[in-house]
């Protein structure tokens, strides 16, 4: 028999994945129906780690409402979410942002007159410095913390070459800058699955290969990604596996040059 020194120490279970894996999502029968529009139907879908999952289809597809349905943002109609082996379909996004799955949101436009660093901050979990309590016991409680996430955000602001405008107001980004932004507030809550929703929308195309490689090195550190995007190129650079949605359905996945021989999917939406 031979011996296998640097042998996987977990016998993997045969039919399924090896451990590392597993899926860190899975999406069960989800739908979300808005008075009659079926804008998410019956989709089933495993995201699995360290990947960028690409998710693209025409508009109208329902890629968005089934991003803010994985976040919680907005409920289920039915179907469930398993986020980690744990069934989270029950649970409010601040809950599930806690357990690591996470959602960018385009800057509410008050935060347009916060400075970048205060948007970082103002995205964080636990300020202690901004709840009643924390006010009362005074700054001593949470300086500790806010020192921490000062940190924390600049160290951000560092990696995504934005820390000369730690001071500039948010309103005064570029469209690239604010989406860069985005994805660093959400990054403050230290995602495991981070959903990005066209982050490359409004971008000037000079900057939209920086975006791919800044996530790129976030899913080479580690991170997993959902991604919806128009744009097709960085996609297939980016996404294994890619998604196609159309008429709130999934219609196909794969590698994107896969997709790219099926007919149905190149008429539905890969046009050109
Ligand atoms: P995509 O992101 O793929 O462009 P959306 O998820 O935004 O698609 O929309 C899917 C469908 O659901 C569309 O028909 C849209 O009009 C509808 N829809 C989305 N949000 C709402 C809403 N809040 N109320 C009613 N219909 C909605
Ligand atoms: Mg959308």
């Amino acid at each position: 028999m031979p011996v296998e020194t640097d042998a996987d120490p977990v016998t993997p279970i045969a039919g399924l994945p090896a451990p590392d894996q597993r899926p860190l999502l899975v999406a069960q029968h989800v739908s979300r129906h808005f008075e009659g529009v079926h804008a998410v139907e019956d989709v089933s879908l495993d995201v699995l780690p360290g990947r960028i999952t690409g998710l693209i289809g025409p508009n109208g597809a329902g890629k968005s409402t089934f991003l803010a349905v994985l976040a919680g943002t907005l409920p289920a109609s039915s179907g469930s979410i398993i986020f980690d082996g744990h069934d989270v379909t029950a649970l409010p996004a601040f809950r599930r942002a806690r357990r690591g799955l996470v959602r960018t949101f385009q800057l509410p436009s008050e935060f347009a007159q916060l400075t970048v660093l205060e948007n970082l901050l103002a995205a964080a979990p636990d300020n202690r410095g901004d709840t009643l309590r924390g006010a009362l016991l005074g700054k001593r409680y949470w300086k500790g913390d806010e020192d921490r996430l000062v940190e924390q955000a600049r160290i951000l602001l560092d990696r995504f070459r934005m820390s000369a405008k730690e001071s500039d107001y948010a309103s005064s980004l570029s469209g690239g800058q604010k989406r860069l932004l985005e994805i660093m507030r959400a990054l403050m809550l230290q995602p495991r699955l981070l959903l990005l929703d066209e982050p490359m929308s409004g971008v000037h195309p000079s900057i939209i290969g920086d975006i791919a490689d800044y996530c790129e090195a976030l899913r080479d550190e580690g991170l997993t990604i959902l991604m919806v995007e128009h744009e097709l190129h960085m996609i297939e650079r980016m996404a294994n596996p890619v998604v196609v949605m159309a008429q709130g359905s999934v219609i196909g996945q794969g590698t994107m040059a896969a997709l790219r021989q099926q007919r149905e999917i190149v008429d539905a939406y890969l046009v050109g």
